[in-house]
């Protein structure tokens, strides 16, 4: 890998997602040498991908150079590679572009969309976890309407223009919002000769309310604002399977749909060599003790959604958002500091700032430790707190300019057909939603 020897301990990170970065910003001046992989070059700023799905931002905005984080920053690696495996014995660790020794090693792989080993949703639905799945996303609604233009069949244009959502946590709520507000206030315009009021945006949740991890105040004012946009909002139904064309569930209910996305699960991205099951929780998240080590291991450390760290609040974990992944990341380079110190860790204490999501335009609701509003005010404080976590000062300026446009002018320019995205065979489908 190119990286020369060090009387420094060696850190390794996998993973340059939230945590890792919060992480690799933490140790970058320390008496360390940080090599940090990941299979991307580029930090992906995640809760902004149903924007670029729907055309309102471009995926540069919010994605950003890895390297650009920590340069100038002495002992700092970057290695674009995809890790294989780990050698906890011989303490190495495995990639597509060599093998490398570790002191440390931090596991902060994320998570991936999880479809319970349904294989039809796999292959034929849509997943929104990385830039390229967005793009795919977006090229398919679009393709789909220009479809929708050429075809007399009115049973196949009304699948066309009938999007099926599923899952009801920000990401199902969010999406949902936006189609409803392109089919509200773009598609009259760029298809006129098109009934468009015939589309269908279906959100489809299997418990009994959206937003199950908010306050039941947020849950009902986001499903009061998706039916006042239009969106059919169906709780308590459970999808079984989809076909390409259409959406069984645990009831009568069937959709008929060229487009299903899917936003119902989520599990950890495991690492051959670290995943004996005595080290895996439920979502095959790691182990860990409140230090953040890996159980069984005093080298192997994993933050973010990968690591599971149980406690009296959060029996389950900490949730698989953002904040938690960056407070794991400052606390773990405090701690490494300390360890390279030979000083003892502090055991880490998760700060719940709230949560929040965004239904459309002066449409949020947001959920504080102390406060809960819903609303115009959310809206703004929604847009003010992705701005403040996206990564760079440019991607802020285009994001902010993005927005302040598209509100004045409702619109969303960038419904771009850049790469085609074409319905393939079931595996060539498989390999193509591969990132
Ligand atoms: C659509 C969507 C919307 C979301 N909205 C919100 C929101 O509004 N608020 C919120 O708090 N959270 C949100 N989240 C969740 C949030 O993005 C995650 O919780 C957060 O990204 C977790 O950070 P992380 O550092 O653990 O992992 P990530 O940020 O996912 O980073 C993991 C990194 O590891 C790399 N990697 C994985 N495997 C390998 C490998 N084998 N080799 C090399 N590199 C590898 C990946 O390329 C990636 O860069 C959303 C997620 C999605 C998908």
């Amino acid at each position: 890998m190119n990286i020369p020897q060090s009387s420094f301990p060696r850190i390794i990170i996998i993973g340059g997602g939230f945590g890792g970065i919060a992480l690799a910003k933490k140790l970058s001046k320390k008496e360390a040498q940080v090599v940090l992989l990941d299979k991307h070059n580029y930090h992906n700023f995640q809760p902004l991908l149903y924007q670029v799905s729907t055309g309102g931002l471009e995926p540069d905005s919010i994605a950003y150079p890895i390297r650009k984080v920590l340069q100038g920053y002495p002992n700092f690696y970057f290695r674009l590679a995809n890790v294989l495996e780990i050698d906890t014995q011989g303490k190495r660790v495995l990639t597509n572009i060599g093998d490398i020794r570790y002191d440390y090693l931090v596991v902060a792989t994320g998570s991936e969309t999880n479809y319970f080993g349904n294989m039809g949703i796999q292959n034929k639905g849509m997943a929104m976890k990385t830039i390229p799945q967005s793009l795919n996303l977006r090229s398919l609604i679009l393709e789909n309407f220009e479809q929708a233009l050429l075809t007399d069949d009115l049973h196949e244009r009304d699948a066309l223009m009938n999007f099926v959502i599923v899952g009801g946590g920000p990401t199902g709520v969010e999406l949902a919002g936006a189609l409803a507000e392109i089919k509200k206030g773009i598609l009259p315009k760029d298809y006129p000769d098109l009934d468009t009021r015939r589309a269908q945006i279906n959100l489809v949740q299997s418990g009994d309310r959206l937003l199950p991890a908010m306050s039941e105040v947020a849950s009902r004012k986001a499903e009061r604002f998706l039916e006042g946009l239009g969106v059919n909002v169906w709780k308590n139904i459970r999808v079984a399977d989809y076909d390409g064309k259409c959406v069984t569930t645990n009831t009568d209910t069937v959709f008929e749909t060229a487009t299903l996305v899917w936003a119902a699960g989520v599990q950890a991205v495991g690492i051959k060599g670290l995943d004996a099951k005595e080290i895996l929780a439920r979502g095959n998240r790691l182990k860990v003790n409140h230090f953040h080590q890996v159980e069984g291991f005093e080298e192997i450390f994993a933050i973010g959604d990968v690591a599971q760290m149980q406690s009296d609040d959060f029996p389950e974990g900490h949730p698989m958002m953002a904040q938690p992944a960056i407070q794991q990341g400052r606390s773990l380079g405090e701690n490494m500091v300390r360890l390279i110190d030979g000083k003892p860790m502090k055991p880490f204490v998760y700060r719940d700032k709230g949560s929040m999501a965004t239904v459309g335009r002066n449409k949020a609701v947001v959920d504080l430790p102390k406060f809960k509003f819903q609303g115009v005010f959310a809206w703004f404080v929604w847009m003010f707190v992705h701005l403040y976590f996206l990564i760079g000062f440019r991607n802020r300026v285009v994001v902010f300019i993005n927005w302040v446009y598209n509100y004045i002018r409702f619109d969303r320019e960038a419904r771009l057909i850049i790469r085609p995205f074409k319905k393939q065979n079931q595996a060539d489908r498989s390999k193509l939603m591969q990132d």
